[in-house]
């Protein structure tokens, strides 16, 4: 992401993508402007977090007016490298694995998983989506080769550790472990953390003891995505 320029919070920069989202479908139906009330309503982010998050990068909007659609598209674009798409490696071509593989996230997104990694022989030598699988004897060869330096884990937790340190020696810089495993890495490693039982768990614990209410902030329907 290029924030040279413009220093923003960390959870406004993980906000980006979802208001990108959003107003690349309103700028597609047409639309030239926006109020934050809409905006909030559709992204699930209170109006006030809303307001405060463009102000960090200028866009002031204007009472009785809201905020010009495709000036905020322009900037988020840029400041999520849209025109670029980056490489993503995934390993672990399992049931979830295999999900991600056919799912297509260039959609909404300027990610692509471009490589699949596994052990296991049946799966080795195949394409899933248009991905092809090698195995994991090529996970350093090809990564370097094809400078990927995002992975996606779906492996058994037992074996996430060894493959991280692997990851991290062939100059990963991000990973998104979608196993249980809290893994350690050097500093200079970003790591998202997606545990999606206790994701799943935490979301039924909160509607027996925290029943929604008008009032409630809607800030926790973003709290999936956590960085360690
Ligand atoms: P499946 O039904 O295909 O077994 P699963 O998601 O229930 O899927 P897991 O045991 O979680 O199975 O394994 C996920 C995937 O990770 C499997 O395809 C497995 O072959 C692969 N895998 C296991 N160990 C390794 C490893 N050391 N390196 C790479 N991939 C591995």
């Amino acid at each position: 992401m290029n924030q040279e320029s413009i220093k923003i919070p960390q959870a406004t920069a993980k906000r980006l993508p979802l208001y990108y989202r959003f107003l690349k479908n309103l700028s597609a139906s047409g639309k030239q402007r926006v109020s934050s009330a809409e905006l909030s309503e559709a992204v699930k982010v209170d109006s006030a977090t809303i307001r405060r998050d463009f102000s960090y990068f200028g866009a002031l909007g204007k009472k009785g007016y809201g905020y010009n659609v495709n000036y905020l598209l322009s900037f988020f674009s840029k400041a999520l490298d849209q025109d670029e798409v980056t490489k993503v490696a995934l390993i672990g071509v399992g049931n979830l694995g295999t999900a991600f593989l056919n799912y297509n996230f260039l959609k909404n997104n300027n990610t692509k998983i471009h490589v699949a990694f596994d052990i296991d022989e049946k799966k080795v030598g195949t394409h899933i989506g248009d991905v092809p699988v090698y195995h994991l004897d090529e996970l350093e060869k090809r990564l370097l080769q094809d400078e990927i330096q995002v992975a996606i884990l779906t492996v058994p937790a037992n074996v996430a550790q060894p493959i991280t340190d692997r990851l991290v020696k062939a100059e990963v810089k991000g990973i998104l472990n979608f196993t249980p495993a809290r893994l350690n890495v050097p500093s200079s490693i970003r790591i998202h953390h997606i545990d999606l039982a206790v994701e799943l768990q935490s979301l039924v614990y909160f509607l027996k003891n925290f029943p929604m209410t008008d009032e409630n902030d809607t800030e926790p329907s973003q709290e999936a995505v956590k960085s360690e």
